[in-house]
């Protein structure tokens, strides 16, 4: 399938939550769901007397989550940090943010050389020591912490970069959902996300915020996703003056093909094989390199699973006539809501993955059809309520493919 980057500027704040409740905070995520997009653009048809045509229209399209950053020059993508990622528990942050006031002792990506561990261990290896990394400039235990990022590219130089996303308060006369009307001495706060976000560049400097994502589907199709966000506010209170967005396209190069990212994963975890077998108290026990080929689909949005209709944290996948369980993850728990503007409720609550789970699997089929199959999965999703936006995924995420520190 067609697979677009696309790019979203808020003009006004955006309020992308929803009301809890018995609450009277209406709070705001930090990324943009893709179906919120989906839901302007059915709006924008609506508001075009195209109402019987809306089911045809966003057929055969699915609107990724577009993931917050710093519009800034040279960007190569965004994403929820994976959970494989850690940092220094003194001085956290990355080492390349281009400002020196915001940079910390760096961030290691550990999957690969944990998976290495893993196999080794499994396959019979004993090491010495357990499976730990420290900082490298001052020695302290390494944690990871659930962020977005991007990076950028000027010159020869990557900066890697948090985002720094801020937040606009309001406080609202609450209107009732039954009769639409104001309900008496009834107020509540209201958090936007708001268009301004901090400049990687510091120095107290602000930047516009743009949130990025994939949109798959037919060109047309996206050509009228955008022309309609361009002219509908997203989000909740859209009514009262807020969510405002211009949307483009955008110029993302950071996700090679997926046949590359598999490629280079491989090479990767054959590195750390070799440099961990030469530790094995017997190396020559071991095979030179693993001899499967592995793969990884790390979550860019909360994941729902089941196993045999029970609630699970891992998924499992079905590739031609192979079954696959991971053989190794890093997860944690987290709860799916949300809330239907067609019967004004709060949907059934699930557990799920949180975005930035990582699972490897392994394959010892033939490679083409893992490719293909891997490509419908980036673009379908994985697991249930893909149509909501969960479980959208990413096969061998692009942090996890450099070794060193950044
Ligand atoms: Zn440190």
């Amino acid at each position: 399938m067609d697979v677009t980057w696309i790019q979203v500027e808020p003009i006004d704040p955006v309020v992308l939550g929803s009301v809890r409740a018995g609450s009277n905070f209406l709070s705001t995520q930090s990324y943009l769901p893709g179906r919120v997009l989906r839901g302007a653009w059915a709006e924008w048809l609506l508001a075009q007397g195209l109402k019987e045509s809306i089911p045809a229209r966003l057929d055969g399209v699915r609107i990724g989550n577009l993931f917050p950053c710093a519009e800034w020059q040279g960007l190569q993508y965004a994403s929820p940090l994976p959970m494989s990622a850690l940092s220094c528990k003194r001085e956290a942050g990355f080492r390349s943010e281009p400002s020196p006031a915001h940079r910390g002792h760096g961030v290691v990506d550990v999957l690969v050389a944990h998976l290495a561990y893993h196999l080794l261990s499994e396959r019979g290896a004993s090491f010495p020591v357990p499976f730990a990394i420290t900082c490298s400039e001052c020695g302290d235990r390494m944690e990871y912490s659930s962020l977005f990022y991007s990076v950028y590219r000027r010159g020869a130089q990557t900066h890697y970069s948090r985002t720094r996303e801020s937040y606009y308060t309001q406080t609202k006369v609450a209107i009732s959902r039954y009769r639409r009307a104001s309900v008496d001495r009834m107020l509540y706060n209201v958090t936007g996300l708001s268009p301004r976000c901090g400049s990687p560049e510091g120095r107290g400097s602000d930047a516009q915020l743009a949130l990025i994502g994939r949109v798959y589907g037919p060109s047309e199709k996206v050509e009228e996703l955008l022309a309609a966000l361009n002219t509908t506010p997203i989000g909740a209170l859209r009514t009262r003056g807020l969510g405002r967005v211009k949307a483009k396209y955008a110029s993302v190069s950071g996700f090679e093909p997926i046949e590359a990212r598999l490629t280079r994963f491989n090479a990767a975890l054959r590195e750390a094989w070799m440099d961990l077998r030469r530790l094995a108290p017997e190396p020559q026990d071991f095979r030179e390199s693993p001899r499967d080929t592995f793969f990884t689909v790390d979550l860019l949005s909360p994941g729902i699973f089941r196993q045999h209709g029970v609630p699970s944290l891992v998924p499992r996948l079905s590739i031609g006539a192979s079954f696959l369980k991971p053989v190794f993850w890093l997860t944690r728990p987290d709860l799916a809501s949300g809330w239907s503007t067609a019967w004004g409720l709060p949907k059934p609550t699930d557990l799920a993955a949180r975005a930035g789970s990582a699972y490897v699997f392994r394959w010892d089929g033939p490679p083409d059809q893992l490719v293909a199959a891997l490509e419908r999965l980036e673009s379908q999703g994985v697991g249930e309520r893909c149509d909501e936006g969960f479980g959208e995924c990413v096969i061998c995420h692009p942090f996890h493919l450099e070794m060193s520190e950044r």
